[in-house]
């Protein structure tokens, strides 16, 4: 079991709905997202993480278990019958206001699991890349914080041990 595998597992242990899925994990370059899941065929599903994130266990952690937020509402959804869970993609590539809120409930099932503290520095990683190009908002996140964002997210890739 290589330590990606080994993170699945850590965080499957928060998701026992999930112990009768067989879920594979690897890293895959994703320049826009953390990571992604997909579903196959008797409760299979796959996920591909940001190779960006390897060996940031707290950043890696919070993607996982937002994946598997993403597919325990799946397994949830299927319950009522599979057309529902491909009713439910189409509606999250056509829909904005879908997507959001299929998004927000997904976080809210993370954090219920305990993984709110990784999904917030995740989040907050990706804000940084973003600002870093952008002063004033850098400039206000920077105030906001007494800390430079470059300096938290060094902190972040730091505490492996989180
Ligand atoms: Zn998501």
């Amino acid at each position: 079991m290589n330590e990606l595998e080994k993170l699945l597992q850590e965080v499957l242990t928060k998701y026992p709905e999930l112990n009768d899925y067989t879920i594979s994990i690897k890293y895959s370059p994703m320049p826009d997202e953390h990571a992604k899941y997909s579903l196959g065929q008797n409760k299979t599903a796959e996920i591909e993480v940001d190779n960006a994130l390897e060996k940031n266990y707290l950043l890696e952690k919070g993607a996982i278990a937002h994946e598997l937020s993403h597919i325990l509402k799946a397994k949830k959804l299927s319950r009522f019958g599979s057309w529902l869970v491909e009713l439910e993609g189409i509606l999250y590539d056509k829909s904005k206001r879908y997507n959001e809120r299929d998004e927000i409930q997904t976080d809210a099932i993370t954090i219920s699991r305990g993984f709110g503290i990784h999904l917030l520095l995740l989040e907050f990683s990706k804000m940084v890349e973003r600002t870093e190009n952008n002063t004033k908002v850098y400039q206000k996140l920077q105030q906001k914080l007494h800390q430079t964002p470059q300096k938290v997210k060094r902190w972040l890739i730091n505490s492996r041990y989180l």
